[in-house]
């Protein structure tokens, strides 16, 4: 069940958001009765179509056949129910279709959704990330057909970074991209082949778009030789690209994601961003999905948490000190209760980092002041001990520091 009472309260009242939301033009429409709305609705959905996936998820899993992959019953109408009802599209621009609406919110989303069923959220969990990619480095051209489909979630994408020698060295990646020079449309023909694409294949959507680390033919060794294309699996005139999936892998409690091995045979692709500095724009890519990483752990810790609590309070065992007569819940012994509440306060403590973090991109983005801006920027992204690295605003209450 969504935890929505305990993330309103460290929402409007921990980490004051309303208040925050109001200083920038962006969000001035969003209040704390309009946030605590849109969630309570998110709630409903993870928990009417998305949880009791679950389990079929993970039994049944993805299943593999001549290059075709099925997700588990269900997956394909709960995400088919999820674009069409704007959830991807929650936190990106109204210029591009999306609502606009704090990034803190799409974060309680996806952290919600990671703990109902987290095969299933793994696929849509690179949207944003994806949108954001294509919104700072993407052509215009890529950006009309491409932007506004990603933004919707009408289409899923993934990020083909791994190979199977190139893994955190990102500097051995060996995928090419050589420009086809009998083509009017500025495409590159990409060759190569990747491991462990989250989502490389699947039947959730009609095209894939791939954004993939490779080297054009005059690139420097090492990574920063590298240039980003975008390879749609389905191409704009309707034909089907040169993607293939070759086997997906067997992994533990997580089969309702698809991590495959992909293979680009001289696939009609496109430049993103510059010539040779691909990592960049994937950076931004990488650093939404960090964010999405962590919210993933805290969905997962709290579905944990709530399942323990549960059995805490049904189980009989022993008689606790001060209790009346017979057995008591495991619950009622002080060295249980003090294991949960260990655990409740690694949910709140991660919770207001993640929260805090999501609220500061925001004002990094869009703060009309810029000191504030830098600011911000510098909370999310500069190494603790570093000088101008700020402290939690005066107040905040930090579980994790007692
Ligand atoms: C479920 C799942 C989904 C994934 N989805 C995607 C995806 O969608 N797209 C994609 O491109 N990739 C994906 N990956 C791959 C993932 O990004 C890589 O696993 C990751 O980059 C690490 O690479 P590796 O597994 O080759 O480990 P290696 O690079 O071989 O590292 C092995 C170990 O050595 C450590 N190590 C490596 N270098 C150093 C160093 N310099 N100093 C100290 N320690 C070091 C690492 O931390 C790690 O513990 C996925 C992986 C998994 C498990």
């Amino acid at each position: 069940m969504a935890a929505l009472g305990d993330i309103a309260f460290l929402l409007t009242e921990v980490l004051q958001a309303p208040q925050q939301w109001q200083a920038l033009p962006a969000f001035a429409d969003t209040d704390a009765d309009l946030a605590l709305q849109v969630l309570e609705e998110a709630g409903k959905f993870v928990d009417q179509q998305v949880a009791p996936l679950q389990r079929v998820g993970d039994e049944v899993g993805c299943r593999f056949h001549a290059g075709q992959v099925s997700t588990p019953p269900g997956f394909k109408a709960a995400y088919q129910a999820f674009w069409q009802a704007g959830w991807p599209a929650l936190s990106c621009a109204p210029e591009d279709g999306g609502q606009g609406q704090p990034a803190v919110l799409e974060c309680v989303l996806y952290e919600m959704l990671a703990g109902a069923n987290h095969g299933w959220t793994m696929a849509p969990g690179l949207l944003h990330g994806a949108y954001e990619c294509l919104k700072h480095h993407g052509s215009d051209t890529l950006k009309a057909q491409y932007l506004e489909k990603i933004a919707s979630g009408e289409w899923l994408a993934t990020m083909c970074l791994t190979e199977a020698h190139a893994g955190s060295d990102l500097g051995l990646v060996r995928s090419k991209g050589v420009p086809n020079a009998n083509a009017t449309d500025g495409s590159v023909r990409v060759n190569g082949s990747k491991i462990f694409i989250s989502g490389g294949e699947h039947d959730l959507s009609d095209n894939i778009i791939h954004l993939v680390l490779a080297r054009l033919p005059d690139a420097p060794v090492g990574p920063k030789g590298l240039s980003l294309f975008l390879v749609p699996k389905i191409l704009p005139g309707g034909e089907r690209n040169a993607v293939v999936c070759e086997r997906i892998e067997e992994k533990m409690g997580l089969h309702g994601s698809p991590t495959c091995v992909m293979r680009f045979d001289d696939a009609t692709g496109w430049l993103v961003g510059e010539p040779h500095k691909g990592l960049n724009a994937m950076f931004v890519m990488m650093n939404a999905a960090r964010l999405h990483v962590g919210l993933q752990g805290l969905g997962l810790l709290e579905a944990a948490w709530q399942k323990a609590h549960a059995y805490a309070q049904e189980r009989r065992q022993m008689r606790a000190p001060l209790a009346a007569q017979g057995p008591s819940t495991i619950a009622e012994h002080p060295a249980i209760r003090r294991i949960l509440d260990t655990q409740r306060a690694w949910i709140d403590g991660g919770r207001v980092l993640a929260y805090h973090a999501a609220l500061q991109l925001d004002v990094a983005k869009h703060s009309p002041d810029a000191a504030r801006r830098a600011s911000a920027q510098r909370w999310c992204f500069q190494r603790p001990g570093l000088p101008g690295r700020q402290r939690l605003p005066a107040g905040v209450w930090r579980p994790w520091l007692r």
